[in-house]
């Protein structure tokens, strides 16, 4: 029996490469999924900035519309003066063109308030965009090491099942199978654990003696009570001993 169980301690080896890079694969969707959500968020947060800043563009150009109109007006209005015929007419005259100057200023102040919000909109926008575009560009990088990485590890994985299934071929069938199924119920890719002095050291408990016993003559299948292990004598004293 020890010869299987040491067949075994070789499946697990390969099983426990298998079940990281599985772990490492299984991470890696989620991984590139935020890295494109943060992508769009920033794209995002530049598109709304362009969208201000061309928002207030717009409404600049409608005063700048109604300033030319303004402009004109005051220009006709005062052309008239000459075509005054009393005191009346040239008063009226007077207080329309103060109104149509005071109207003007106005329009010229809301437009140098629009031009600076712009000024400041375009200066957050450029350094936004550009702190972005390089956030944006190493999330890009990230994404493509991560997919070239789950190629690698589809890659890995299939060769590592080849391997394991010729290891496999080799082992009796019963004790395969009660491997594999403590494989599929452990949490952790854990079916083998070597008894050492007494103690599994899959999960650090000490072994009854009677048990320990047993797994020491290896002439049939030993589980840890606790961690479902199946136990495996440490046969390698050289090893030990050197240690
Ligand atoms: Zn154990």
């Amino acid at each position: 029996m020890l010869e299987e169980l040491k067949k075994l301690e070789a499946l697990q080896v390969i099983d426990s490469q298998i079940f990281n890079l599985e772990e490492e694969l299984d991470t890696l969707p989620d991984k590139n999924d935020s890295l494109e959500n943060e992508i769009t968020e920033k794209e995002n947060k530049i598109s709304e900035l362009k969208n201000a800043i061309e928002l207030q563009a717009t409404e600049k150009e409608k005063r700048d519309e109604i300033l030319k109109k303004g402009e004109e007006k005051l220009k006709t209005i005062t052309g008239k003066q000459s075509a005054i015929r009393n005191k009346e007419e040239y008063n009226a005259l007077l207080r329309e063109i103060d109104n149509t100057k005071r109207f003007n200023r106005d329009l010229i102040d809301e437009i140098n308030e629009i031009n600076r919000e712009i000024e400041i909109k375009t200066e957050e926008l450029n350094v936004t965009e550009s702190d972005f575009m390089k956030e944006i560009e190493e999330c890009r990088k990230q994404i493509a090491a991560n997919s070239k990485r789950m190629e690698e590890l589809d890659a890995t994985i299939e060769k590592l099942y080849d391997k394991r299934d010729a290891l496999a071929q080799n082992i009796r069938p019963a004790v395969y199978n009660k491997y594999q199924r403590i494989l599929e119920a452990s949490p952790n890719g854990k079916a083998i654990a070597t008894a050492d002095h007494r103690v599994c050291l899959g999960c650090n408990m000490t072994l009854p003696p009677e048990l320990y016993n047993m797994v020491l003559r290896a002439v049939r299948i030993e589980v840890c009570p606790n961690c479902q292990c199946i136990l495996i004598p440490n046969t390698d004293i050289s090893k030990k001993t050197s240690e």
